[in-house]
């Protein structure tokens, strides 16, 4: 089979590869008709996070269940299904206290594991992975469920009720996901940052009522004078970047909460001194990423996947995958979600 494997920083080789055909008891090997590129995988690309070389990158990805091991029960061969970013072990203590992603022996696809840009992956633990996608979605749409929208939907329940405002800073393909997500739970004024046009255009489309532009105006000024003086209930952080982790941190009202999805991959620094004295928290959040999530948020977003749709901005095939990093690492073109169409 065909893979793209990532053998060290910024080198990535299109290989013919030996296809995966024997699972074990807890395995499944799915044929992959879908992947996407993730944030993750450009800090992979770029060397930002570490990776166990050489690897097939990937971890996003929708496809078709060729065999299960003899031990899998829910997912069988022809199933259509989607998949978590990573297998957590459902033993230790962390899974145990019903934190998944913070399995001690956490298998993530594309770092620690074979992943999603190859024609088949060899998936284990896949009772802990794998979801069948339901008959009216395509896989096209279904593989921005499990890692882009999961993310962004867990970050957003992680944030707010009901009737609350949000800032997101960074509307890339998390930021514009946890719009939808904030729409979809009744999120009362959405505020976002961004400096392109297309993302600009399409977080109105998502419902974002205003966008603000941290090189052309004061954001924090403006999100006080938006929200009656305040500040927001909670803002998502999802750029990464250290000028916007300072703005989705003054934005918040006295006892609002920030939740980090993007990961700052520089030391940061910023005042923290409101951290005590208006209470405000900064929590990580990091998706959950077991079926039951994966499942909950399928339901979610089944009746609004032509807005998730959205975001998908290119398309490529497996073959021109350096291309499409390329395109993703120098933002050629203003590129927010990238797929590939791999069968
Ligand atoms: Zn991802
Ligand atoms: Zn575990």
């Amino acid at each position: 089979m065909k893979a793209a494997i990532l053998r060290s920083p910024k080198n990535i080789t299109l290989s013919e590869i030996q296809t995966p055909l024997s699972p074990r008891s807890d395995e499944a090997i799915v044929k992959v008709k879908y992947a996407a590129i993730c944030g993750t995988d450009l800090h992979l690309y770029r060397g930002e996070t570490p990776a166990k070389y050489p690897v097939i990158l990937g971890h996003e990805y929708a496809g078709e269940v060729l065999m299960v091991g003899q031990g899998v029960r829910n997912i069988k061969p022809g199933d259509r299904v989607i998949g978590s970013y990573m297998a957590s072990c459902g033993k230790c203590r962390f899974c145990i206290l019903g934190k998944p992603q913070l399995c001690e022996r956490r298998l993530m696809f594309g770092i620690n594991i074979d992943g999603s840009f190859a024609e088949y992956m060899k998936i284990p633990l896949a009772e802990r992975v794998l979801v069948k996608i339901p008959e009216e979605l395509d896989y096209r749409d279904a593989v921005l469920v499990a890692d882009t929208f999961l993310t962004a939907f867990n970050a957003v329940e992680k944030a707010l009720k009901p009737g609350e405002t949000l800032l997101i800073t960074g509307l890339g393909s998390i930021g514009l996901s946890a719009a939808l997500a904030a729409k979809i739970m009744g999120a009362s004024t959405i505020i976002g940052t961004a400096r392109r046009e297309r993302p600009i255009k399409i977080a109105k489309e998502l419902g974002v009522k205003y966008v603000l532009n941290p090189d052309k105006e004061d954001v924090v000024k403006k999100v006080m004078d938006l929200t009656n003086g305040y500040g927001v209930d909670a803002s998502i952080e999802a750029s990464g970047a250290q000028k916007n982790m300072k703005i989705a941190f003054e934005s918040l009202k006295p006892g609002g909460k920030m939740i980090q999805v993007a990961i700052p991959v520089e030391a940061i620094t910023m005042d923290l001194k409101y951290i005590i004295g208006l209470e405000k928290s900064i929590i990580g959040v990091l998706n959950p990423g077991t079926p039951p999530h994966i499942e909950r948020a399928l339901k979610t977003v089944k009746n609004e996947i032509n807005s998730l749709r959205s975001i998908v901005t290119h398309e490529y095939s497996l073959d021109e995958i350096e291309k499409a990093l390329e395109i993703m690492d120098k933002r050629i073109g203003d590129p927010i979600k990238i797929l590939l169409k791999i069968s």
